[in-house]
């Protein structure tokens, strides 16, 4: 096929594909899957070997929002029954950070719901920090406590933090429709004042909030304009009692073209499977692991994943191998800077800019799995042991 040839030879170049390549990877059909799957997963292989990162999550503070994301169980008016609790206290939290790291994990993603930080807030996530670092050794420590505020994205490089966690979530276009109390200007800056303060960025996406085609690709492209390490591509779990409840939009097999389109834009960074990845791709999950270098063990932030042993199980099962913290994630020339990577900002920034667009059409419904949805009642914020 030579839309995959071409998708390929760019992936290992690092050069961007068109928007109208991306868009024909989302338009493939079923009898092409293994194709696309098979394709993107060199690109994968060129710059990740066989190896998968495993991160593990903190909620440091849970439910309890102002702002109103309508994808977000934990958003103003949500009536989703998640746990609901203020501040883990830095011991409480670095035991939490423990039980991931001693599962696997390779990175601790600390967590707090709410708009943005206090300075008060910062003090207390730099004191947990600390307790990780000190507990952990070799441990990367992300903090996503939502929109930064002037001087906050250096104090917590200073305490430590090795990344900052914001996601774009969908289209500059759509951005209103998610969400009404920030928009996406505000975190397109959070996530350059991460960058700015020496931080790796994070930052990704959520499919299957009901957008189009050509939305996810808009969002993926000005995700490799910014330039994150990594990208969370989230599936959206529809939560009993949030405004997106039934949005059920995804197919396993969607959810494998939309990762094979990120991994074709974002060839050499690292592209993570995020929330609602047994919800939707399911027995399909192991197929995942060919496009995405990155999976997070566990639980979620405020759902139950898959038990962690079986997470570890598929990775081994399928031919991968967790990634260790004595190898580096990215690929050397991401880590330090250079020619190379200029020229390929500017390729990006000349194909970001100069193609046409193609209106996408949204998926077809796909029936609910609520069965499949378990609220978290376990780990960070409860007396029963995390599942890690
Ligand atoms: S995504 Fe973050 S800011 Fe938005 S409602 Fe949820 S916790 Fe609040």
């Amino acid at each position: 096929m030579d839309l995959l040839n071409a998708l390929v030879d760019k992936g290992l170049r690092r050069e961007v594909p068109t928007r109208e390549e991306a868009l024909a990877v989302l338009a493939t059909s079923d009898d092409e899957l293994l194709d696309v799957v098979a394709a993107a997963g060199k690109v994968r292989r060129q710059w990740f070997g066989r190896r998968v990162k495993l991160n593990y999550l903190v909620n440091l503070k849970s439910g309890l929002c102002p702002e109103d994301c309508s994808y977000c169980s934990q958003r103003l008016g949500s009536k989703a029954e998640i746990l609901k609790y203020t501040w883990l206290k830095p011991d409480e939290a670095s035991k939490a950070a423990a039980a991931g790291v001693a599962g696997g994990a390779k990175r601790v993603c600390l967590v707090a719901s709410g708009r943005g930080p206090t300075d008060k807030d910062v003090a207390r996530v730099s004191e947990t920090i600390s307790a990780i670092k000190e507990q952990n050794e070799g441990v990367e420590v992300c903090a996503c406590l939502g929109l930064l505020s002037e001087g906050q994205a250096e104090r917590l490089r200073t305490a430590g933090a090795d990344a900052y966690n914001h996601n774009l979530n969908t289209s500059e276009a759509t951005y209103g429709d998610i969400c009404t109390t920030h928009d996406f200007s505000d975190r397109v800056d959070t996530v350059q004042q991460a960058q700015a303060a020496g931080m790796s960025a994070c930052s990704g996406l959520i499919a299957g909030m009901g957008e189009s085609d050509a939305d996810l690709v808009d969002v993926v492209f000005a995700l490799r304009e910014l330039d994150p390490d990594s990208v969370p591509v989230n599936f959206l779990i529809p939560f009993e009692g949030t405004p997106l409840a039934k949005e059920w939009n995804l197919t396993p097999q969607r959810c494998l073209r939309i990762l094979a389109m990120v991994r074709f834009v974002c060839p050499d960074v690292e592209v993570r499977l995020a929330g609602g990845r047994e919800v939707h791709l399911r027995s399909m999950q192991p197929l995942a692991l060919h496009l995405v270098n990155s999976i997070f063990l566990g639980d979620y932030l405020t759902s139950e994943g898959q038990a962690g042993k079986d997470d570890l199980a598929m990775i081994a099962d399928a031919g991968f191998e967790v990634e260790g913290t004595d190898t580096m994630t990215l690929p050397e020339h991401r880590t330090c800077g250079g020619p190379a990577a200029e020229a390929e900002a500017e390729a990006a920034e000349e194909a970001v800019s100069g193609t046409a667009e193609t209106a996408g059409v949204p998926a077809p419904a796909e029936e609910s799995r609520r069965d499949l949805v378990a609220v978290r009642r376990r780990g960070a914020g409860t007396d029963l042991p995390p599942n890690a």
